[in-house]
């Protein structure tokens, strides 16, 4: 049997087939044109399902179940999003709509939640019965993989990693707290500090760059300059507080790390190691090990499709 999985964003759609172990089988893409309303979209996204299918070789019938991935807030057990800011939705039954062009069962999930789901199953994290999957771009996302299922807590919204509060009384955040972990382990975070650190050292290569974005901020601290590695520095010690609060609470296998910092690779995981080693709680006993992420964009997909097996 196969699967399909829908990776829906604000800008493409994607889709895929993919077989019982998460390798993808056919993979198309076309663009999510937000403006054309979200039953437009959820259309474009059964027929994209539709196409893969056929890019595949295969037939309806040898498909069990179509997953999506959605950018949201979202009830899986009702297959409804009552609010989605990258699509403008607000209350749409995606369930319900694709149905009308293909007679399958269908799941939707949030997209941290689907990309936890697949390094789980094809990933890094492949064959752990706990595991953390964070993905490190505009915020911190992320998913709690328990015996082998996604936890996402009693009412649906667990695992929001990324708003746990690091520093009372710091950043403010897009939630409306104050100093939450994304505030200061995510690519934004690295680019705020990385501008505050330009401004102060007038001689770091910092001030080359005509917009200070993550990959300038690693790229000089990999180049060796002194603001961009202290900038570095406070960044994976924030990073690896979080994860040393993750490790103490739940004792994971593994930490996969994903998103867009995840590109610096060794040089940030090395650090991260170093110091989750002088933090972690038993030291004396084996901590969960702290890797990349390895499925990339194609995560999406596989964990979409992964959501009905
Ligand atoms: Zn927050």
């Amino acid at each position: 049997m196969y699967y399909v999985g829908v990776d829906v964003g604000g800008t493409n759609l994607k889709a895929g087939v993919v077989d019982e172990q998460g390798r993808i089988i056919s993979k198309v893409d076309c663009p999510t044109q937000v403006e054309r309303g979200h039953e437009a979209v959820v259309e474009n996204m059964a027929h994209l399902a539709l196409k893969a299918i056929e890019k595949a070789g295969i037939t309806l019938d040898d498909v069990k179940s179509i997953g999506v991935g959605i950018p949201g807030v979202l009830d899986p057990r009702t297959g409804r999003v009552p609010f989605c800011t990258n699509l403008g939705w607000h209350d749409v039954p995606v369930i319900q709509l694709m149905q009308k062009v293909i007679d399958k069962p269908i799941y939707v999930d949030n997209d941290a939640t689907v990309a936890t789901l697949a390094e789980n199953v094809a990933g890094v994290s492949a064959g752990a019965k706990s595991s953390v999957f964070l993905t490190l771009g505009t915020g911190v996302g992320g998913g709690v993989v328990i015996d082998g299922k996604v936890y996402s807590g009693a009412h649906g919204v667990g695992s929001e990693l990324g708003h746990m509060i690091t520093v009372a009384g710091g950043e403010k955040c897009t939630c409306g707290n104050r100093g939450c972990w994304e505030r200061y382990a995510s690519a934004t975070a690295l680019i705020r500090m990385g501008t505050e650190a330009a401004k102060k050292h007038p001689e770091s290569i910092l001030n080359k760059a005509e917009n200070i974005s993550a990959k300038t901020v690693i790229d000089a601290a990999k180049a060796g300059d002194k603001a961009a590695l202290e900038v570095f520095d406070e960044y994976t010690e924030h990073l690896a507080v979080g994860l040393v609060n993750i490790i103490n609470f739940i004792d994971p296998e593994i930490i996969a790390i994903g998103g867009g910092v995840s590109a610096a690779g060794e040089f940030l995981v090395k650090p991260v190691r170093e110091k989750l080693a002088k933090k972690v709680f038993y030291k004396a006993m084996p901590y969960a090990r702290v890797e990349l992420a390895t499925l990339g964009n194609d995560a999406g997909i596989i964990g979409a499709a992964m959501l009905g097996r």
